[in-house]
């Protein structure tokens, strides 16, 4: 039905809710879940009000109101109650509310006076607010100069009902739900909201049909919708919002989860795959070679790849590991078992610096087997590059390292059996798929998506839900730790000593500033800033310096980049675009400035430049004095363990999962309505197995007790976005 229909909402409010919550439907609305519970039935004595209140509800009468002008002075036509008498059409009307910025209401109850201030809706709430008229103001409390002050307050007018001030009557919870400005400037406040609710569910409820079929509701504990909707918009008790939320939740996971593992078991029974039975003798020859034995964790992986492979069917498999943990061996042994079958392999990397990084890394590793490489980025020579597009085409080539350049049209492989992605989440999906287009074998090469980005298990299993996940545990052996110091502005001198010892000892040191938006002017600004000021404590020639920033051309950015990783410079000064990049052993210091407007992730993989020689390494984090509760966490997180997991564990539970390193460009595949990744990962734990197993017994979801799920999943809320499906 459609929400307009719905008594006390006409073509204007269905219109508001379209646009502001994108409800369209009684059902929309009924699905729209209330993000807190109030208590309204109490109101609390202006005395008794504390800034740490959730919230707050006071009875109170306006006793004067102050208008205030854009240069924060008076605007002279502030009114008083023994004013009132005075105001009057006229000069209302003489007040020009565009020049308004600020409104203070001062309001009393008898026990104390109160703010309430707006910065919004001025003229409306000036017409309203009268000085000596009673009104209920709820909201969250600030506390402001010492005092405790609403910033816009819901304003509601004082009923029979009403308690009075310091009044509890029988607590009954009222749902909060999510609102905008243009919803409570249109009438929708959150007592509308409630009403609104009322209706839907009494026209609503009799037509919305049950959305889980009986057997599942039964074998997983959950309360019918009907009971689960009436609960979390009007609880009858704690009990039985607990109930409703679970069910909700489970249903919301069980749906993802089963969308997903449909799509990895349609896709392994389809069983088009290379078929690569032998590991091979270049494989053999190379494991010979290796200056040191494979961690466990880097065999166990290794041994899940070789299973794909020989299995006839495509691998899709993501490799995690933290930085440093040995992915490049692992992606070189991948790479041979492929060769060693008589395919050819590709490694595409981010950017053109980290691909240089692998090709040169691979070729010791290459070198014992005869198997011939080529690097192909985009400032490739165009003689070189008809040479290696020739190579590619015959099969002379076996393995070929690169960047975007690798998936331009004029590339075409003899045969192609194995994509190797370094940092996936910085391709498209669109520049993946013209990359398997390009085997000619008849079947899509096998793929293995290499990442440094550690994602928490339940944000894995969604992500990457129809992936094969495997896990590089474990660091190889004699890793030192990294140090991980925090210090402000005052320490500078201090950090500069620190700095100019290590350099004496013949060690080199990044210093990254943020780049939050390449386009921000200000951030080049501090990065610009910051190099002068390094330059002078370390002047050139004792000193030698070189900045990296992502707005250099590419050869400046090359030729600066490796004369820090050749030894030639002491210091890099960088933005973050040396994140995911390059390896300098030699490298045993990394300063972050600004380290608060970094987030987590990021912080460890610039973290994870150093430590990678055999020098003890240190991380500075330097910010400002005054830190947010937020940054104030992460930094003491950062200190506290080098386990990029852990961390982003953390970071999830900080932020929520949508703005987690890797999903930002993309987003997640699906939006959650009601369950939350980071905090029930219990539920959907429960709601993946119980998914499974509908799935195990009835791959196709064709039985009759099971047609209900087929209907649920065709929903639009259950088509997963394109996203994670890397073939
Ligand atoms: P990642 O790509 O996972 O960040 P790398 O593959 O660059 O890590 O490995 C980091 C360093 O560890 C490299 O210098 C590599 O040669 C070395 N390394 C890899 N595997 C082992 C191992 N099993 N034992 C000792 N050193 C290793
Ligand atoms: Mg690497």
């Amino acid at each position: 039905m459609d929400i307009q229909f719905l008594p006390g909402v006409g073509p204007k409010r269905a219109e508001l809710l379209r646009k502001e919550l994108a409800v369209e439907t009684v059902g929309d609305l009924l699905r729209l879940y209330p993000f807190r519970y109030i208590d309204k039935s109490s109101v609390v004595r202006i005395c008794d009000a504390r800034p740490d209140m959730a919230y707050l509800q006071i009875r109170a009468m306006v006793m004067r109101v102050d208008l205030y002008s854009a240069n924060g002075k008076p605007s002279g036509n502030g009114m008083s109650l023994d004013q009132e008498s005075q105001r009057g059409a006229a000069k209302d009307n003489a007040i020009k509310f565009n020049t308004i910025r600020r409104m203070s209401v001062w309001v009393s109850d008898g026990s104390g006076d109160m703010e309430m201030v707006f910065f919004k809706g001025i003229k409306w709430m000036w017409e309203r607010l009268k000085p000596g008229t009673e009104f209920i103001f709820f909201g969250k409390p600030t506390a402001f100069n010492g005092r405790i002050n609403i910033v816009h307050p819901e304003v509601d007018a004082v009923s029979g009902t009403t308690p009075a001030a310091g009044a509890s009557a029988d607590g009954t919870m009222t749902g909060v739900y999510p609102s905008t400005e243009r919803l409570k400037n249109g009438g929708v406040t959150g007592k509308v909201m409630n009403r609104l609710m009322e209706a839907a569910l009494n026209k609503g409820l009799p037509q919305t049909e049950e959305s889980l079929p009986e057997y599942i509701m039964k074998q997983c504990g959950l309360v019918p919708l009907h009971f689960a909707l009436r609960n979390i918009h009007f609880p009858k008790d704690m009990i039985s919002l607990e109930k409703a939320k679970y069910r909700l939740k489970f249903e919301e996971l069980f749906y993802l989860q089963l969308s997903l593992l449909k799509q990895k078991y349609v896709r392994s029974r389809a069983e088009q795959g290379i078929h690569m039975p032998k590991v091979g003798e270049a494989f053999n020859k190379c494991y010979e070679a290796l200056p040191f034995p494979l961690t466990g964790a880097q065999k166990r992986v290794i041994t899940e790849i070789r299973n794909d492979m020989k299995s006839g069917r495509q691998m899709n498999r993501l490799l995690q590991g933290d930085v440093g943990s040995g992915k490049t061996m692992v992606a070189v042994l991948t790479a041979l078992i492929a060769i060693g079958n008589g395919f050819q392999a590709c490694i595409m990397a981010p950017t053109e610096v980290l691909a240089q990084q692998h090709y040169k890394n691979i070729q010791k590793f290459l070198a014992p087997t005869g198997v011939k490489s080529a690097l192909l980025t985009g400032s490739s020579k165009t003689s070189e590059r008809r040479e290696i597009h020739a190579g590619l085409e015959d099969g002379s080539i076996g393995i070929i390292v690169g960047t975007h350049a690798l998936i331009e049209d004029t590339v075409v492989f003899r045969n192609l059996g194995l994509a190797i992605i370094d940092e996936q989440h910085r391709f498209g999906v669109e520049q993946r798929s013209r990359l398997w287009k390009k085997a000619s074998c008849g079947a899509p090469p096998h793929v293995l998506v290499m990442t440094a980005t550690p994602i928490p298990r339940t944000l894995a299993m969604t992500l990457y839900g129809d992936l094969d996940v495997s896990v590089i545990d474990e660091l190889p052996p004699g890793r030192k730790p990294v140090q991980t110091i925090h210090a402000t502005d005052g320490k500078r001198p201090a950090l500069y000593k620190f700095m100019r010892d290590e350099i004496a000892k013949g060690r080199q040191i990044f210093i990254v500033y943020p780049l939050i938006n390449e386009t921000e002017k200000l951030d080049y600004q501090s990065l610009e800033a910051g190099a002068e000021e390094i330059i002078k404590h370390f002047p050139f020639p004792d000193y030698k310096t070189a900045v990296v920033h992502g707005k250099q051309l590419n050869d400046v950015k090359n030729f600066n980049m490796e004369a820090f990783a050749a030894g030639r410079a002491d210091i890099l000064i960088a933005t973050s675009v040396i994140e995911v990049g390059v390896d300098v052993p030699n490298a045993s210091v990394m300063v972050i400035e600004s380290a608060e407007r970094f987030g987590l992730s990021q912080l460890h993989q610039l973290r994870g430049r150093v430590g990678r020689g055999s020098e003890k390494s240190y991380c500075v984090l330097m910010t400002g004095h005054k830190l947010s509760k937020e940054s104030r966490h992460r930094i003491e997180l950062m200190c506290a363990t080098e386990n990029g997991f852990e961390l982003a564990e953390e970071d999830m539970k900080m932020r929520g999962p949508g703005d987690l390193e890797g999903t930002q460009q993309s987003g997640l595949p699906i939006s959650l309505n009601i369950a939350s990744l980071a905090k029930d990962g219990l539920i959907l734990n429960a709601a993946r197995d119980c998914a499974d197993a509908v799935l195990k017994e009835d791959p196709t979801l064709t039985s009759d007790r099971n047609q209900l799920l087929r209907k649920e999943l065709k929903k639009d809320k259950y088509q997963i976005k394109d996203y994670s499906k890397i073939s």
